[in-house]
């Protein structure tokens, strides 16, 4: 365990405590499992059952991207219940809210004891005992301050690793802190192989995936003398290519990064009409508060949300809310 203020030593206990009572454990983590969340519910897992073979442990989660199955215990991933009755103890993991546990929400809600692991700063406190640590740069973080260091094994550490190279952009982005780097440090030690996760989880990409991320690049669209920057892919062309949500990862990186742009934004088509957002700011803008006004959330420089209507509709009436931000001329 790490120091970290945000976190008292009788709920560490009691989390301990609370897995060594149970017999029936749930995990859960939100919808559209990105690095960290993946991280989170397999290294918890995996804690817990190095700890105790003999537990119930299942992983209630929307199916992984096929690059995070490598991980110990991804196919303890399911999608339905084993069980009748209510779990003794549920975890939500990386979720700023209940509703974020998608399908799992009311099973969630109807366990015996339940804890929530989060650092979104929109997160208001849900569960009977909470971990929230906005300053925190992931989900992994916060875990790797709870769980007995010496009781992490390679299979943990290895999952606590993704999730901090995930929400960190690879050790880049503000949230990369001393501390980050010494918990990184500390698993490598437990025997992590950096290269290995980084490139295979983060940066390889299958030929279709390096199509469409060049395709997105082509067809992106500068506006406010270049501030902004849109692309997007339509459901037709993501069924033409075969391809899900989980390929498109990296593209709205990519974009960020353009010169003289503040915020990105890029859109896919998850059903007709219907677009997912994902937001991303170089320090000027506060997308989260964008986000949250179409319903959304994440943190000041990443976010997202989901918006009903066409391409040019959703990005009009974006980019004034982002414009006005830029205008006040602050940093975030
Ligand atoms: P991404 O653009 O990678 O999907 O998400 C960036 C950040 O915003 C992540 O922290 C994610 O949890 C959050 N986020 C994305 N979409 C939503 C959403 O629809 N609702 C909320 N509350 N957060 C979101
Ligand atoms: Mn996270």
């Amino acid at each position: 365990m790490t120091s970290n203020k945000k976190i008292t030593r009788q709920a560490v206990s009691l989390f301990h405590r609370k897995i060594k009572e149970a017999e029936r454990i749930a995990i859960s983590g939100h919808i559209n499992p990105d690095g960290d969340c993946v991280g989170a519910c397999l290294g918890l897992c995996a804690y817990i059952l190095d700890l105790d073979p003999k537990k119930k442990v299942d992983i209630l989660l929307e199916p992984i991207s096929e690059k995070f199955r490598f991980l110990a215990y991804a196919d303890y991933i399911m999608q339905e219940k084993t069980e009748e009755e209510p779990y003794d103890l549920y975890f939500s993991l990386d979720c700023s809210d209940k509703e974020r546990l998608g399908a799992f929400q009311e099973l969630f809600e109807e366990a015996r004891f339940t804890i929530c692991v989060d650092h979104h700063i929109s997160n208001q406190g849900f569960g009977d005992l909470r971990f929230i640590d906005a300053d925190a740069s992931s989900t992994c973080e916060i875990l790797y301050d709870i769980l007995e260091e010496k009781k992490i094994s390679f299979d943990t550490a290895q999952c606590l690793y993704l999730g901090i190279v995930h929400d960190t952009g690879v050790f880049k982005h503000s949230n990369t802190t001393r501390k980050v780097m010494e918990i990184a440090g500390a698993l490598i030690d437990k025997g992590v192989r950096p290269d290995f996760i980084i490139d295979e989880t983060f940066y390889k990409k299958t030929y279709i995936q390096n199509q469409i991320l060049g395709r997105a690049l082509m067809e992106s669209i500068l506006l406010l003398d270049g501030r902004i920057i849109f692309s997007a892919i339509k459901k037709k062309d993501m069924d033409f290519y075969g391809i899900e949500s989980g390929d498109l990862d990296g593209v709205i990186d990519q974009l960020r990064v353009t010169e003289g742009v503040e915020c990105a934004l890029f859109l896919y088509e998850k059903t007709e009409g219907q677009f997912k957002v994902s937001l991303r700011s170089n320090g000027k803008v506060d997308v989260r508060k964008i986000a949250e006004q179409f319903g959304g959330g994440g943190h000041v420089k990443a976010a997202g949300c989901t918006v009903e209507g066409n391409v040019r509709d959703i990005v009009n009436s974006i980019s004034p809310l982002i414009d006005q931000q830029l205008e006040q001329g602050k940093d975030v």
